[in-house]
C-alpha cells in the first residue's frame, strides 16, 4: 500500500533544529546527536526564524537539537520569540539542566515561561539507562525535581510552566496506550520522588538513522517496518504533525517534518530555505507533503507526533 497523499492545513508551528551537539548519545536518536557534533545554526539563520515567525504569524516555536540549550544563541532566540508573543517549546533531555555550565538553564526557562517537553522513556532506572546511557535516570530525576521547584508541571495550574514528558519504547514495538501509561508515570514518579508533570506523550520510534542501524544489527528491521505498516490506522492521517508544522534544519533548509529533515527529503514547491519565505509571500497551507514508507511510523496504532499519540 502506498502512503496516502496528504496536504498541509493551517501552519501553527515552526520546528527548528538549531544544532546536533548534545551532552548525550542515545541509541534511538534519530538525529545521531552527540557531544562531538559541531553543526550549529548561524546567527543570521536564527534572525530569519524570528522574521518568519512574525511574517507568517506562527503561534509556536518548537526548538530541538541535539540539546538545543547548548547553542550559544538559544537564550537570545527564546527571549526574542517570547517578546513577539510566540509560545516556545524546548525539547529538553533533562540531563542538560544539571550539566556543568548550564545550572541556570532551568531558571531561565521558568522566567520565560518556556514549555519544557522532556524525554523520559520510562519511570524505571534500568530502562532509561539502557536507552540513554548510564546515570541518565538519576540526572533526569534531578532535572525534574529542579523544574518542579521552579513551578513546572503543576497539574491544572495556569502559571505557564508546562512540563510534558516523552515516552518512546525501548525496542521494536509500538508504544502502549498514552492515557494508561500516563497514569502509571504519575503514580511511580509521585510515590518515589514527589514529581508531578502536566502530560505524557507517547512517541513511536522511527526506523531511521541510529535506531535503524540498531534494528539492522538485531535483524529486526523488516519485522518492525511490517509492524508499522500492518498497524496503519487511517484515522491518524488527519492529524499527522506535518499537516500543521514545517521543520527547519541548522542550515535554514525547510522540510515537512523532522524525519524528512533527517532523511534529506526536501519540501515540494519553490521555497527551500527560510530566506525564501522572507523574500516571497508563500502560501504554506494546502501544499502536498513529501511522504514515504517511514510515514507509517506516524500512523501506526494510536499514531505518533511530537505532541504524542494522535488518538487516545
Ligand atoms: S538526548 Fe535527544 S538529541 Fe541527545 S542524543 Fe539523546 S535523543 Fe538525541
Ligand atoms: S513522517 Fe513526516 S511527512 Fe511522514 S506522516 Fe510523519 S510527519 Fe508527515
Amino acid at each position: 500500500m502506498k502512503f496516502p497523499e496528504i496536504r498541509r492545513g493551517e501552519l501553527t508551528t515552526l520546528q527548528v533544529n538549531i544544532g546536533y551537539k548534545c551532552n548525550q548519545a542515545c541509541v534511538h536518536c534519530h538525529v545521531n546527536a552527540s557531544p562531538i557534533r559541531t553543526e550549529m545554526m548561524s546567527n543570521e539563520t536564527l534572525l530569519l526564524i524570528l522574521k518568519v515567525l512574525k511574517k507568517y504569524k506562527i503561534k509556536t516555536l518548537d526548538i530541538t537539537g541535539g540539546a538545543p540549550e547548548m547553542h550559544p544563541g538559544f537564550k537570545g532566540l527564546v527571549i526574542k520569540a517570547r517578546e513577539i508573543g510566540v509560545e516556545v517549546i524546548d525539547r529538553c533531555n533533562l540531563t542538560i539542566l544539571t550539566e556543568k555550565g548550564y545550572e541556570e538553564m532551568a531558571e531561565f526557562l521558568a522566567n520565560n515561561k518556556v514549555t519544557v517537553t522532556a524525554s523520559l522513556p520510562c519511570y524505571e532506572k534500568n530502562n532509561v539507562d539502557l536507552q540513554r546511557g548510564r546515570g541518565v535516570y538519576e540526572r533526569s530525576i534531578e532535572g525534574l525535581i529542579k523544574l518542579n521547584k521552579l513551578g513546572y508541571g503543576i497539574p491544572d495550574s495556569d502559571n505557564g510552566k508546562v512540563l510534558n514528558l516523552v515516552y518512546n519504547p525501548l525496542g521494536a514495538s509500538l508504544p502502549p496506550e498514552q492515557i494508561e501509561l500516563e497514569k502509571s508515570y504519575r503514580i511511580a514518579l509521585y510515590e518515589k520522588y514527589k514529581i508531578t508533570f502536566n502530560n505524557l506523550f507517547t512517541i513511536t520510534n522511527m526506523p531511521i538513522q541510529r535506531f535503524k542501524m540498531q534494528l539492522k544489527r538485531s535483524n529486526e528491521l523488516e519485522e518492525y517496518q511490517k509492524l508499522l505498516y500492518d498497524s496503519y490506522n487511517s484515522e491518524n492521517i488527519k492529524s499527522v504533525m506535518c499537516r500543521s508544522l514545517i521543520s527547519v534544519d541548522w542550515e535554514g533548509n525547510i522540510f515537512d517534518c523532522d524525519f524528512n529533515q533527517q532523511l534529506g527529503i526536501k519540501v515540494k514547491g519553490n521555497y527551500k530555505k527560510l530566506v525564501d519565505l522572507i523574500n516571497n509571500q508563500v502560501n504554506l497551507s494546502g501544499n502536498v507533503i513529501q511522504v514515504g514508507s517511514h510515514c507509517y511510523g506516524c500512523t501506526a496504532g494510536c499514531g505518533s507526533s511530537c505532541g504524542g499519540a494522535l488518538k487516545s
